[in-house]
This record gives structure tokens, C-alpha cells and sequence, in this order.
């Protein structure tokens, strides 16, 4: 073949694959957060979360329509710190019907930075779907100087469209990167590189209208889980309790007397803990509650039988996962069983 009919060949798959990729019907379900943040002036950092609509985010990023044929839905307007239960199950129960009903082929989430990591890992849980599904979010609200949304919100459109987000579950992708919704995690309070997966990675990068990826992760999605969120109204309640040195065991005990279902203990190291904490996590393992030994480190495993007998007290253990992701876990998988063991297997599954 001639370098000429090889260019034009060249020039001809590349539009057939960017016609096909604008054909793409893209849902973004706008829930608030920085993105739709406005603040009084360009240079004051002050501001509200959550106060523009969908279709202002949209008017900011006019290029976005030449990705995909994109539409917007408004399903809350808050800043992320009061993101609840309630809109989790809206939310994940929306998405299974968009594509139920073949409303749409991908679906773009903008959220809060705050709580992101735990709306993706829930839907990661939820989503009946191998269909793409990005949240994204920024750092700078919509009248910053250097505002982050926009480009943010352009990536994720991008990353939906793509036909290789099909299939990795629920993602996150921010700052030019993709992560696993599983595993990202918020890791600095204000700055625009804050996703990050401590353990792992990013799983893609964003350059240029284009995504490309790396690995995949191992861990199962929604698509294989026992529990069917679209039959559930309420979740089991399971709080998270803190270790430090020389800790009383007062939240465990309140906890204990709330008669909560579950409790996630963010122990020292590999999630250790000193005698008032043992003792009563013990006793309220004893009574019923499902204890889960997880860790305040910002990274690692959290092992069985280490310097914890597991066993003798009843206990169970996090895995790889935060204590912020392992309560949404346990919360679901708590939907299903109460025996223990298949408890700790999802932790080893999920
Ligand atoms: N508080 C905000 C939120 O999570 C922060 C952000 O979006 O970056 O909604």
C-alpha cells in the first residue's frame, strides 16, 4: 500500500472512531460538591458547595458535547459531607434503571471531594452494570482562578465514552487520573492531586481526549453480589471507632448502647489495640455485633491472627480496605448473612 492510501486509512479509522465515541449517549447525575461550587470573588478561597446546576457546570465546558452526546439529571445539590444513605440508594437505584431502560450508555457522576471515595466504593457494590460509571469532582470552585471542574468534568466524559472503561467497575477519575473506586482514597484536605490510591495506583491516565489504562483490579463488582439494591430501603447500622494511645473505650460503648449491627475499629498498625478497647470490643462481639479490626495507616493490610487473636475474640478483619470503605461493606454484606466467616470471605472478595 502506498504511504498516501496508508495516511488516508489512518485519517479514516481515526473518524470512524471518534464519530462512533460522539455517538456515545453520556448521563451525567449531578449530586453537588466543590464543582458546583461558588464563591464570593476569583481569589477568595471561601465559598459554598453545591450551589451551581448541572447545566451552568455544563455551559463552562461547550467542547464536552463534541465527546459524546451528553445530558444532565440534578440528583442532590450538597456538599459531600452530607451525603447520606438516602442518596446512596437514590443513586445506585437510578443507575441500574438508566441502564435497565437503555437510557443511556455511560454515566458520569459530579460529586463532592469530601466523601467521594465512599459513593464510588458503595456503587462499585451496587451497580448491576459493566457499563461505565466515573464520579468526579474538583478541588477549586467553579470561580476560582485555575478552577479544576471543568477539565475534570471533561475527562470524566471522556473516560466514560471510552469503550475501555467498560467492564473495571466504578471509577474515579480526577487530576488526569483514573483510580479504582474500590481502592482511591481523598489523601490531602486542599490540594487538586488529592485521589490517590496509596497501595496501588492509578489504574488509567487522561491526556489529550484520551484515555489509556494499565492493569485492572481483581477485586468483584456489583455485578456479582448477593444483595439486590433495588429491594433495599435501609442498610444495617455500623460505625467506625478510633485508636490512639492510652484510649478510653467510651465510643465503643456508646456505640455498643446505640445497638449498632456493626462495628469498624481503626486500630494502631495492623489494627491493634490497647486493653479498654480489647475488652470491650470483645464483650460486644460477644453480644452479636460484628467487630472488624481495621487500621488508621493510610496504607496496607490489616491481617488475621497478627498480634490479635481473631478467633478467641470473634473478630474479623478489614483486608486492604479504609475504615470509611470496609463500614460500607460490612453494612451491605450484613444485608445477606451475620455469620462471621462468610463475613471475613467478602472482605477477601470485594
Ligand atoms: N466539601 C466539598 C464536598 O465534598 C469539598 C469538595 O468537593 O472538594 O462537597
Amino acid at each position: 500500500m502506498s504511504k498516501f492510501r496508508m495516511l488516508l486509512l489512518l485519517l479514516f479509522v481515526s473518524l470512524a472512531i471518534q464519530s462512533m465515541a460522539q455517538n456515545v449517549r453520556v448521563k451525567i447525575l449531578a449530586t453537588g460538591g466543590t464543582i458546583a461550587g461558588a464563591g464570593a470573588s476569583s481569589t477568595r478561597a471561601a465559598y459554598k458547595a453545591g450551589e451551581l446546576p448541572i447545566d451552568q457546570l455544563l455551559s463552562a465546558v461547550p467542547d464536552i458535547h463534541k465527546v459524546a452526546k451528553v445530558t444532565g439529571e440534578q440528583i442532590a445539590s450538597i456538599g459531600s459531607q452530607d451525603m447520606s444513605i438516602d442518596i446512596w440508594l437514590k443513586i445506585a437505584k437510578r443507575i441500574n434503571e438508566i441502564f435497565k431502560n437503555n437510557e443511556a450508555d455511560a454515566i458520569v457522576i459530579t460529586h463532592g471531594t469530601d466523601t467521594q471515595e465512599e459513593t464510588s466504593y458503595f456503587l462499585r457494590l451496587t451497580v448491576k452494570s459493566d457499563k461505565p460509571v466515573v464520579l468526579t469532582g474538583s478541588m477549586r470552585p467553579a470561580t476560582a482562578i485555575s478552577a479544576d471542574g471543568p477539565k475534570n468534568l471533561y475527562d470524566a466524559v471522556v473516560v466514560a465514552a471510552s469503550p475501555k472503561s467498560a467492564g473495571r467497575g466504578v471509577l474515579v477519575s480526577m487530576n488526569e487520573m483514573v483510580f479504582s473506586g474500590r481502592d482511591v482514597t481523598k489523601s490531602n484536605s486542599t490540594s487538586t492531586s488529592t485521589f490517590q490510591s496509596a497501595d496501588f495506583g492509578p489504574i488509567g491516565l487522561v491526556y489529550d481526549g484520551m484515555v489509556e489504562y494499565y492493569r485492572k483490579t481483581e477485586r468483584l463488582t456489583g455485578t456479582s453480589a448477593p444483595w439486590d439494591i433495588d429491594k433495599i430501603t435501609k442498610l444495617p447500622r455500623v460505625d467506625i471507632a478510633y485508636m490512639y494511645a492510652d484510649a478510653p473505650a467510651t465510643a465503643v460503648n456508646a456505640f455498643v448502647k446505640a445497638k449498632v449491627d456493626g462495628i469498624i475499629f481503626a486500630g494502631v498498625g495492623n489494627g491493634n489495640m490497647n486493653k479498654a478497647n480489647l475488652d470491650a470490643l470483645a464483650a460486644a462481639a460477644k453480644s452479636g455485633i460484628i467487630v472488624c479490626r481495621d487500621s488508621r495507616t493510610y496504607s496496607g493490610r490489616v491481617t488475621l491472627h497478627d498480634e490479635v487473636d481473631d478467633d478467641k475474640y470473634g473478630f474479623i478483619v478489614s483486608d486492604d480496605l479504609n475504615a470509611q470503605k470496609s463500614r460500607i461493606l460490612l453494612m451491605l454484606a450484613l444485608t445477606v448473612t451475620k455469620d462471621r466467616s462468610k463475613l471475613q470471605e467478602f472482605f477477601f472478595t470485594y
